[in-house]
C-alpha cells in the first residue's frame, strides 16, 4: 500500500498533466462557442487554467519535490468528448456541458488534494491548492448561470415550429 504522501504525489502528477491538457483543449472549446459571455468564459479559464499548471509547479517546490507529470487518462477521454460535440457542432448547451464534467472533475481531484496537504501538515502546498479548487468551483457555478441563460433555445424552437407542420 502506497503512503499517503505517494498517493498525495501521484495525484498531484495526474492533475498537473490534466490542467495542461486542458490549456490545449480550452481555446478550441472558446473558438466553437456560439455565445459570446461562453466564449469569453473560456478565454478566462484558460488564462486561471495556465495558472493552475504554475500553481502546480509552486507546490511542488514547496514539497521540495520535483514537478512530475502522469498522463491523466480521465482528462484525456473527457476532452476527446468534447471534441467530438465540436465535431458534430453539437451547439453550446452541449459544450457547457462537456466543460461542466471537466470542472467536476477537477474539484473533486483538487478536494481530496487540499485535504490530504493540510493532514500531510503541507500548509503551502495546501493554500496553492485551495486558490485552484475556489476557481475551478467559481467556474462550474459561471457555467451553470450561462447555461439558465436559454442556450440553444432558438434552435429548439427552430424543431419544434418544424414538427408541428
Ligand atoms: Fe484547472
Ligand atoms: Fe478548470
Amino acid at each position: 500500500m502506497n503512503t499517503l504522501r505517494e498517493t498525495f504525489l501521484n495525484e498531484l502528477a495526474d492533475v498537473y498533466d490534466a490542467e495542461k491538457q486542458l490549456t490545449r483543449a480550452l481555446p478550441k472549446m472558446a473558438k466553437a462557442s456560439e455565445d459570446d459571455s461562453l466564449r469569453s468564459g473560456f478565454e478566462n479559464h484558460l488564462k486561471e487554467t495556465e495558472n493552475h499548471v504554475k500553481r502546480l509547479d509552486q507546490v511542488f517546490q514547496a514539497l521540495g519535490e520535483k514537478a512530475k507529470s502522469k498522463k491523466c487518462k480521465a482528462m484525456q477521454g473527457l476532452i476527446e468528448e468534447g471534441a467530438e460535440l465540436i465535431e458534430e457542432e453539437a451547439g453550446d448547451a452541449a459544450l457547457i456541458c462537456a466543460a461542466q464534467k471537466v470542472e467536476h472533475y477537477e474539484i473533486a481531484a483538487y478536494g481530496s488534494l487540499r485535504s490530504w496537504a493540510s493532514l500531510l501538515d503541507e500548509p503551502e502546498a495546501a493554500k496553492l491548492l485551495a486558490a485552484t479548487l475556489n476557481e475551478e468551483k467559481a467556474t462550474d457555478q459561471k457555467l451553470n448561470e450561462i447555461a439558465e441563460t436559454a442556450i440553444n433555445l432558438e434552435e429548439g424552437e427552430e424543431e419544434h415550429a418544424h414538427s408541428r407542420k
